[in-house]
């Protein structure tokens, strides 16, 4: 086996932003991918809808652009990464092994959404923060940090959890 391995696996996305700052602590490369069925009301994203949206990429490529920046860590975004769980678990799973590079993952279903489906539920050993659940646009708040309602949790999988983070939740075990 060589030291690092190769996917030519795909994942569909809209957009790759580099060293941004919104998408979670310090700086990040995030990959924006497309389709999203949540439908949330008032969405800042619809366009992301579109499971046919953006354009392929292996993860192989995106690869590439996360190990060329080595002060970013890496964030998935959409549209909802778990419509795409094979290609982004693939994603993640390199970057654990080839990176110390932490992931934060939104997603619009619950973290007991994603427990309950063994297929969604593979992706979640490589994560470090899940942000998790739909956006309400009943509940919209704009103060909050990385987050548009407060159902929505920052949820810590792994580490140590960031008290300073409102919506920080650190203990959920993993079933
Ligand atoms: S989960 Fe996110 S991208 Fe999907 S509809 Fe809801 S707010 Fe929009």
């Amino acid at each position: 086996m060589t030291a690092w391995s190769t996917s030519s696996m795909k994942i569909r996305i809209l957009n790759i932003l580099e060293q941004t700052m919104a998408d979670g602590p310090g700086f990040r490369t995030a990959i924006y991918c497309a389709g999203c069925a949540h439908h949330c009301k008032g969405c800042h994203n619809p366009q992301s809808w579109d499971f046919q949206g953006g354009h392929e990429v292996t993860v192989d490529e995106l690869m590439e652009v996360i190990k060329a920046d080595s002060m970013s860590d890496v964030t998935f975004s959409g549209g909802d990464p778990f419509y795409q769980v094979d290609g982004f678990t693939e994603l993640a799973r390199r970057i654990k092994a080839e990176t110390d590079k932490t992931i934060w993952c939104w997603t619009g279903f619950t973290l007991e959404e994603i427990q309950a489906d063994p297929h969604m539920a593979q992706m979640l050993p490589y994560l470090d923060v899940l942000v998790d659940g739909p956006f309400i646009l009943e509940q919209r708040d704009t103060s909050l940090l990385f987050r548009g309602s407060p159902n929505q949790r920052i949820i810590w999988l792994k580490g140590k959890p960031d008290d300073t983070i409102p919506g920080t939740v650190p203990l959920v075990p993993l079933k």
